[in-house]
């Protein structure tokens, strides 16, 4: 009979997948929460996010903003003492949240990470213009207008394509993206 596997386990198997040490032979020491410079955002510290899944603790993980506040500077990964690569654990943990769709409500990062996907699965490319807008009405009247400007004479100066650029094959890399995040193409 197959197991299912545990949260820490389905963690471990990301991590080995980019061939990462184990966050099993974490020794808590807490290098990684003190070298953080976003720790004091987060609603746990990258230790205490560690403890967590080796408690098999998913719900209370997925729901902590730690891994989308994470922002990857790697003073972690260089400094752990097990050679735990936690800048890459948090990539994982952000990539298993958008499969599970299991995230905590009202973080910018999981909807944006998303949007970013749907516009690459377009044309292969990332295009400023669709995804700037997407946020752009979220902005107050004097932040859309400064935005818009910025973006026009970018635009202008031939820094944003004015029209969306379209990779070959961009059928196989739909099915590929589709294949690493199970997202719609719309
Ligand atoms: S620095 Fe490494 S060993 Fe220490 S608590 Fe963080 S992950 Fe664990
Ligand atoms: S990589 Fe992320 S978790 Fe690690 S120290 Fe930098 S911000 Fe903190």
């Amino acid at each position: 009979m197959v197991t299912k596997p545990s949260f820490s386990e389905e963690i471990a198997s990301l991590l080995h997948a980019v061939h990462a040490n184990s966050v099993k032979t974490c020794i808590q020491c807490g290098t990684c929460s003190g070298s953080c410079p976003v720790a004091r955002f987060m609603d746990y510290t990258p230790r205490k996010v560690i403890a967590m899944i080796n408690a098999g603790l998913k719900d209370l993980v997925l729901a902590g903003n730690t891994f989308w506040y994470c922002a990857s500077c790697y003073s972690c990964t260089v400094r752990c003492p097990r050679g735990i690569d936690i800048a890459e654990l948090m990539y994982a943990l952000k990539r298993y949240s958008i499969w599970k769709n299991q995230y905590k409500e009202g973080l910018v990062g999981p909807v944006f990470s998303e949007t970013f996907v749907k516009t690459i699965l377009k044309s292969g490319r990332s295009y400023e213009p669709v995804l700037a807008t997407s946020y752009l009405f979220t902005f107050g009247v004097q932040e859309f207008l400064q935005e818009a400007q910025t973006a026009t004479s970018l635009m202008l100066k031939g820094r944003i394509p004015v029209l969306r650029p379209r990779i070959k094959r961009l059928e196989n890399f739909r099915r590929m993206v589709r294949r690493i995040i199970p997202l719609g193409g719309d």
